[in-house]
């Protein structure tokens, strides 16, 4: 990568971390579930309005570090409106890259390209996947995803970062 593209990328992490999206709480969440970072004192919870297969609302609250929070916000923003499944296969393919599985080039990311950079320092990814982790966690609640497919892509993340469902 670079230069210039890593500030493009600089940019827009800070910016996002200034100014996070659906930062807050929903009135009415179906969904909800928390993610700790204990390597980097990551905290965040993400609360969900599920309807159907639709993730119709989302809101995330909680503190990070800035690649945390712009990870989480920038989650936010790409699964707004979307299905389950396509909220599902994002997150593995920002997984993919980020653990270097795939190329940013060849993975269908759309904005969250703009993290791939993250991929060149080990010890943030979990900062970056905490918020996907924390989604995964809260569509698996109830078994809403139907079923296995959720709980294994929040499973594999499951070693260092850990998840609570919200009472
Ligand atoms: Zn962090």
């Amino acid at each position: 990568m670079n230069d210039a593209m890593n500030e493009l990328y600089q940019d827009v992490v800070l910016e996002h971390k200034r100014a996070p999206r659906n930062f807050g709480h929903l009135a009415a969440p179906t969904h909800q579930a928390q993610g700790t970072n204990p390597s980097c004192g990551d905290r965040i919870a993400v609360e969900l309005q599920l309807q159907g297969d639709k993730v119709q609302d989302i809101r995330f609250s909680g503190q990070g570090c800035a690649i945390c929070m712009a990870s989480t916000s920038m989650m936010t923003e790409a699964v707004k409106g979307q299905d389950i499944a396509a909220a599902q296969a994002l997150q593995q393919h920002f997984r993919a890259v980020l653990t270097g599985e795939e190329t940013p080039e060849d993975a269908p990311l759309g904005k969250l390209i703009s993290l791939a950079g993250v991929r060149q320092y080990p010890s943030r990814i979990k900062c970056a996947l905490l918020g996907w982790h924390a989604l995964m966690h809260a569509i698996a609640q109830h078994g809403a995803a139907g079923g296995d497919g959720a709980v294994q892509a929040a499973a594999h993340d499951g070693a260092t970062l850990q998840t609570t469902e919200a009472p």
